[in-house]
Parts: structure tokens; C-alpha cells; sequence
């Protein structure tokens, strides 16, 4: 019997809807639940849970709300290798890659936990004559998540965690195509003492989403996923005066000095690109190779590449599992018969890769393309997939350039031995997470996570202290307590006297 995944409302799963979407496990194609998906009804329920549950969450001292928050952090460690199975066997990266984005997720809720610290507010004695201010942050009231299949754990904990301890209710709209690890979370959260209504989880697509930002009583929007949905909903959710975070798609670029160490330059490329299949929005799906260091990287990368261990996930010594549907492999593909067209040198074809066994599978092998330039698709689009393109330029100034022509600024990278060269590189380059010598600069959790330009839609990054800032609102008190002297009214802008 398929297995039926619902919502989690209340701290009670309801298995209740009038659609139904599959989902699968991409190593063997086969269909292994079904996932509900919520009308407006159900996510108003949802709504009505959180906006009950949060005058009594918010008033609980913010001490209380992260011992709740530290209990789920043991449990989450508890429970770890079981998290990264549901992922791997719904997502389909490799088990330690996906125990990896567990750890990262978690890692918020261990910055959360210092939130009785971060609410701490401000106080100034005297800022007039025997008058003193304070500043607090207090919480919005019922936030909506909405995020994407490629991180079904950590993306929702660079959220949840920090809305939840700072006071907030939450409503979380996970992928429906891996939407069983968050609802084992929601368990775990509910054990961990978190009162009914405070994370609820409601499943479903377009429907269950725009019901959500449409209810008068959320308050804020974080969404995760690719740029047009990004793009509409923070123009849906502003219009109904939501405060928004939107974190869009990516096309990240590391560029590769002459000077570069050749060997760590090439570990670096090949798991940035072809781990978790391409499938990751700080994936890096441009090489830019600087001057005479093109041809020695193409010919390494290109051997590394045919030598890749694709397999499902949950096998041992794999390096690359499947992509997350058919769809979307076919979609992959297609990007790779687009860019031989448009006259890229293909030089690794991954196209007619087939895993023995799981013949059924979502796979695709990884394909290298070289020389390609910026009139192309294959550069100006997100991919998604296991498909590195090298563009090659004559010297540093033209990488920055071409880094900075495109129209995302997630992450970048830049490897190389030379200071002046990284300095001039983080100083001046359009994104917003910078490595020199990391290839995949993920902000830890007490940094915040986001891209610039149509990597992101909203000022506000996630985690660290933007997140603080976009999950509380700015409250600043000026008292006075005058004894008996009658000043009468006074017409003109308070000023100091
Ligand atoms: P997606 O945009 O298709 O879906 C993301 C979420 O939005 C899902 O929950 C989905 O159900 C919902 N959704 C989809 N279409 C919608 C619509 N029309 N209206 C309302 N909701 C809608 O993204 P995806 O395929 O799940 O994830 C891959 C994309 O996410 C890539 O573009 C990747 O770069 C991006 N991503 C970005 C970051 C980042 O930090 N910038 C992180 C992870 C993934």
C-alpha cells in the first residue's frame, strides 16, 4: 500500500485532502507515497493553529522557548541517520551528504538556542533631561515558510528555529516532491515540548501556498526555490504588505587563477558541481579558467568526470545520486543537447549514462562543457543538474567581469595564491556569499545566508542576525515619569531642553 504523507497541525497529523501528488524515490523511479495537498480550508486550519498558538508562545519567556529549541537539537543529533534516510530516499543525494545538510540545519537551531541573548535589547538612561529609552524586538505573530525540494531539512531550519525562538508561530510549506523528513522534524519539535500550533507543517503546491501569504493573519513570507516562483511571491506577498525574504535561483562561478593550486582547484570543481547531482542553489555550474590554465584544468576535470560513482544514494562508495524526478532529468538533458547546439565543445557526455539495477532511476551522468561564452544559454541559465561549463578568459579582469554579468549573485568562489588578486575578487564581485579558496561558501549559522540581484528578493538574508531582524520588529520606548509640575502643551517637536 502506498504510504500517505499529510499535514501536521496542531501537533496532529491529519491525513485529509482532495489532491493527492506523488512522490518517489528517483533511485528507482518508483512511487513510494502520496503527499497531500492542501486546499484553502486546510491552510487556514493551519493558519487558525499558529494564530491560536501564538499569544501564549510569545508571551513564554524567550529562556523557556529555547530549552524547547535545545531539546530538539538532542533529539535531531538522536535521530540523525534516520533524517538523512528519509532524505536520501525521497531527495536521492547520498546518505552523507544528506546527513551533511542535516548538521548545517542544525546548526541553526544551535544559534537559535542563544536567542534569550539576542533579544536582548537596548537601554539609555537620560536621553532627555530624567528621560530614558529602551529598544526590544518582539515577534511578527504568524510566519509562513515555503521551501524547495533540494534541501528538504536544512532550508527549513535556516528558518523555523529562529521565528520559533524569537516568538513567532509558524506555518511551514515544504516541496511536495520530499515533504517526509520535515514532517519526522515536526514530530521531534512536538516531543521536544513545543505547544500545539507553534510549527505546523501543510503540504501542497501553488494552491496551499497562495492561500497561506493570502490570509490576513500571516505576517511574513521566507521562501526558498527557483527565481520566477521567488519573484511572484514577493510580489504577492508585498501587495498584501507581508514582510518578505524570497531566495532565488543561482548560477555560481569559481574562477581559477593561473596561479592556482591545479589538484585543489579540481577536488573543489568536481564536488561543487556534480555533488548531490548539481541539485544544490550553491552548486558551482561555471568554471572561469584564467589565461594557460584552461587546457591543463579541462583535461583533469574532463578524466575526473567519465571516473564519477553515480549510484542511489544509500549505497556505499557513491559519489552522485539520481536527480529529484524524470522530469527534471529530461529537463537536465535537454540543456545539455541545447548546448551542443549552440556550438559549446562537449567534452564530457553524460547523457547516455544508465545505472545497472536501476534501469528505472532518475540518473544522468555528469557532462563537462569547455569554451563556452556568454551569448549562450548554457551560461545565462540555471541548470540545475550535473553540468559544469568552462569559460575560458584571458585574465582576471574579464573573469570579474563575466561574474558580474550575470544577472544571479548567489555564491562565487575564486581559487588562486595570489592576495591581491582574492582581495580585488571579494571586494568587488556582485553576490552574496563569497569563497577564496572555499568552493562552496555556505555561511555558518551565526553569519546569514543570501544572494544579491535575482538571487534574492527582500533585503533580509536567512539565519544570524538578519534573520533575528526579519523575524522581530523594532520597538523603541522613551519614559518619563514628571512629579506634579503641570508643563502644559507643547506644540512644537519635542527637543532637548
Ligand atoms: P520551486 O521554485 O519550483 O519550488 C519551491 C517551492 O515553491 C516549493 O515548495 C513549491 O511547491 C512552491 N511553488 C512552486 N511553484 C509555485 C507557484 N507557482 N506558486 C507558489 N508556490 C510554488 O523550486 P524547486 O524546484 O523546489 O527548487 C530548486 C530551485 O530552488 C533552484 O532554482 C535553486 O537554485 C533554488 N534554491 C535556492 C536557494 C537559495 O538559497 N537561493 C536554496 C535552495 C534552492
Amino acid at each position: 500500500m502506498t504510504v500517505q504523507v499529510g499535514h501536521f497541525i496542531n501537533n496532529q497529523h491529519i491525513q485529509e485532502a482532495q489532491r493527492w501528488s506523488n512522490v518517489f524515490n528517483p533511485a528507482t523511479g518508483q512511487v513510494t507515497a502520496k503527499v497531500a495537498c492542501a486546499n484553502e480550508a486546510m491552510a487556514k486550519q493551519a493558519i487558525d493553529a499558529a494564530a491560536a498558538a501564538f499569544p501564549g508562545w510569545s508571551a513564554t519567556p524567550p529562556m523557556q522557548r529555547a530549552r524547547v529549541l535545545f531539546k530538539f537539537k538532542t533529539l535531531v543529533e538522536g535521530h540523525m541517520e534516520e533524517l538523512a534516510s528519509l532524505i536520501t530516499a525521497e531527495h536521492g543525494k547520498v546518505h552523507s551528504d544528506a546527513r551533511g545538510s542535516v548538521i548545517r540545519g542544525m546548526e541553526v537551531v544551535e544559534f537559535a538556542c542563544g536567542m534569550p541573548h539576542l533579544l536582548r535589547g537596548d537601554f539609555t538612561e537620560n536621553v532627555g533631561r530624567q528621560i530614558d529609552a529602551y529598544s526590544v524586538r518582539q515577534p511578527l505573530g504568524v510566519c509562513v515558510g515555503v521551501s524547495p525540494f533540494n534541501f528538504p531539512a536544512m532550508v527549513p531550519m535556516w528558518m523555523a528555529p529562529v521565528a520559533i525562538a524569537a516568538g513567532n508561530t509558524f506555518v511551514l510549506k515544504p516541496s511536495e516532491r520530499d515533504p517526509s523528513v520535515v514532517l519526522r522534524m515536526a514530530e521531534l519539535l512536538a516531543e521536544a515540548g513545543c505547544p500545539p500550533g507553534v510549527f505546523n507543517v501543510l503540504n501542497g503546491d501553488k494552491e496551499a501556498v497562495d492561500a497561506l501569504i493570502d490570509d490576513p493573519r500571516s505576517e511574513s513570507l521566507s521562501f526558498v526555490g527557483s527565481t520566477p516562483v521567488a519573484k511572484a511571491l514577493y510580489e504577492r506577498a508585498s501587495a498584501r504588505e507581508l514582510r518578505v525574504q524570497a531566495l532565488g535561483g543561482a548560477k555560481n562561478h569559481l574562477v581559477v587563477m593561473p596561479d592556482a593550486d591545479l589538484d585543489q582547484a579540481v577536488d573543489a570543481l568536481m564536488g561543487a558541481a556534480y555533488g548531490s547531482a548539481g541539485e544544490r542553489c550553491m552548486a558551482i555550474s561555471v568554471a572561469v579558467a584564467v589565461g594557460d590554465i584552461a587546457e591543463p584544468l579541462v583535461n583533469r576535470l574532463a578524466q575526473r568526470v567519465r571516473a564519477l560513482k553515480i549510484g542511489p544514494g544509500d549505497a556505499d562508495g557513491v559519489e552522485m545520486g539520481p536527480l529529484i524526478t524524470l522530469e527534471h532529468r529530461n529537463h537536465v538533458s535537454a540543456y545539455v543537447d541545447l548546448g551542443v547546439a549552440e556550438g559549446a565543445e562537449l567534452v564530457v557526455d553524460g547523457r547516455g549514462f544508465v545505472c545497472p539495477g536501476h534501469e528505472d532511476g532518475f540518473f544522468l551522468g555528469g557532462s563537462l562543457f569547455d569554451k563556452v561564452t556568454t551569448e549562450m544559454r548554457i551560461w545565462r541559465e540555471e541548470i540545475f543538474g550535473p553540468v559544469l561549463v568552462v569559460c575560458r578568459v584571458p585574465d582576471f579582469k574579464r573573469a570579474l567581469a563575466l561574474v558580474n554579468e550575470h544577472e544571479f549573485g548567489n555564491g562565487t568562489s575564486i581559487f588562486t595564491r595570489d592576495g591581491d588578486s582574492a582581495r580585488a575578487f571579494a571586494s568587488g564581485v556582485q553576490a552574496g556569499m563569497v569563497g577564496i579558496n572555499v568552493p562552496i561558501p555556505v555561511p555558518m549559522a551565526f553569519h546569514s545566508f543570501g544572494g544579491w540581484k535575482r538571487s534574492l528578493f527582500g533585503t533580509q538574508h536567512m539565519h544570524g542576525i538578519d534573520g533575528v531582524r526579519f523575524f522581530t520588529r523594532l520597538k523603541t520606548v522613551t519614559t518619563r515619569w514628571p512629579k506634579g509640575i503641570r508643563e502644559g502643551a507643547d506644540f512644537i517637536m519635542p527637543t532637548m531642553k
